[in-house]
């Protein structure tokens, strides 16, 4: 049975799914997993679609292994694993970043590579480890096609209004744009409305991918208009160890007053700051909404004042709204955020439905709020697959 496999490479994990094709030729997922705490004490877990374990393994703390050594690990254990009768045909890899240039989904080579090699300093967590994964497969599998599936291409055809920055016009034209990040997800989060509310799905939605990373999306009937995110994923929400929209005369009076070094503040903003940063203590929201502590109060209720406040710009891109949908991590689990999120919009006429929204449901709004509140599930890696199938069909046409 032949078969595709997505990979979601970030700094210190690989999430990976293999989907198989049915007769139908429909993508069918047959199996995920994950290789974690990539440079600190590697595993790698699979499982079959219905929880059966496949594959479990572990390296003691200190095992430095690579990207690179653990997919040929993976693959290595692949070749002779329950699930070898599926015949790969194609890997498909989230990009995070590919500017204007790339507004869809691109089959890789060497020059393709290249050039998204000179986007790293604009997505310093994500783009090097994706294309680290692109390059192990490469060497692994020369012979498989592989497809770059970008985060920014949903984005590409909003406004040019919601893409400029107010600096000079030479600026813009040199690439300094808003871009917006988090597509992939938002792609499929539109799929999905589309079958679960098809009138909500062709109005006015504000689409918030809560993970470490965080964003929000205006989707007019299912389209990208605004984001929070802009030329990097840096903008925009508070995140777990990302800051956010800051005023950039912080930016310049680190650098110039206090003394830090460009490599200091880009550690600081992508790494030390957000939820980490505001509470002192974990950049995971799970670890905050057990902690009494009072800074971890705060750090919540910064994350979600800050979540209102951005889709409060939003709505003026959108003229209204019909819907809100929370998705990743903290979106589709964390009851509480949602709520802190929901009351901030209750001047809209939304009204959550609170036992709705503790059991996760899948609508949390009640009947007759103005505004109708979905959870739904993400799922990149279908949509990495998704577009790999069909970059691959199109070659063989
Ligand atoms: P990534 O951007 O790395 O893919 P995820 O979408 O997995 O991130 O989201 C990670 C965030 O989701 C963390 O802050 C984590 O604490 C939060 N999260 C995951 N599960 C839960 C849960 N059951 N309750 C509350 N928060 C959760």
């Amino acid at each position: 049975m032949k078969a595709v496999v997505s990979l979601n490479s970030g700094s210190s994990s690989i999430k990976f799914s293999l989907f198989a094709l049915d007769p139908q030729g429909q993508l069918m997922l047959s199996a995920t997993g994950k290789i974690d705490k990539i440079g600190i004490a590697p595993s790698v877990r699979a499982r079959t679609v219905d929880g059966t374990t496949l594959l479990e393994r572990e390296w003691p703390d200190g095992t430095s292994l690579s990207h690179a050594d653990l997919l040929t690990e993976l693959f290595a254990w692949a070749a002779d694993h329950p699930l070898k009768d599926r015949e790969i045909i194609a890997i498909g890899h989230r990009v995070v970043h590919g500017r204007a240039e790339f507004a869809a989904p691109r089959l890789v080579d060497a020059a393709l590579i290249g050039k998204l090699e000179d986007l790293c300093p604009l997505a310093p967590l994500h783009q090097p480890h994706n294309l680290a994964a692109i390059r192990a497969i490469a060497q692994l599998r020369p012979e498989l096609p592989q497809v770059a599936c970008f985060d920014t291409a949903f984005h590409h055809d909003k406004p040019v209004i919601a893409s400029r920055f107010a600096l000079p016009r030479a600026l813009h034209d040199r690439g300094i744009r808003r871009y917006g990040f988090h597509g992939l997800s938002y792609e499929y989060i539109a799929r999905r409305l589309a079958e679960i509310d098809p009138p909500l799905a062709a109005g006015r939605v504000i689409a918030a991918h809560l993970g470490n990373g965080a964003s929000l999306c205006a989707m007019m009937a299912g389209r990208s208009i605004d984001t929070t995110m802009g030329f990097t994923a840096l903008d925009g929400l508070m995140m777990g160890t990302r800051s956010g929209s800051l005023d950039p005369g912080v930016v310049l009076h680190l650098l110039t007053r206090m003394g830090m070094s460009a490599a200091e503040v880009e550690d600081l903003l992508y790494r030390k700051s957000g939820l980490l940063g505001v509470s002192g203590l974990s950049s995971d929201m799970r670890t905050l909404s057990g902690c009494e502590a009072p800074e971890a109060e705060e750090a919540m209720a910064l994350f979600a004042w800050r979540a209102g406040r951005e889709a409060g710009g939003l709505l003026s891109s959108l003229g209204g709204l019909d819907g809100i949908v929370f998705t990743a991590g903290i979106g589709e689990n964390d009851a509480g955020i949602r709520s802190r999120i929901c009351r901030r919009l209750e001047w809209l006429g939304l009204r959550i439905d609170e036992c709705a929204n503790i059991t996760n449901a899948t609508l949390i709004s009640l009947p007759g709020s103005a505004v109708k509140a979905y959870i739904i599930p993400t799922d990149e890696e279908r949509m990495i697959a998704l577009h790999t199938l069909s970059i691959v069909r199109e070659k063989a046409a």
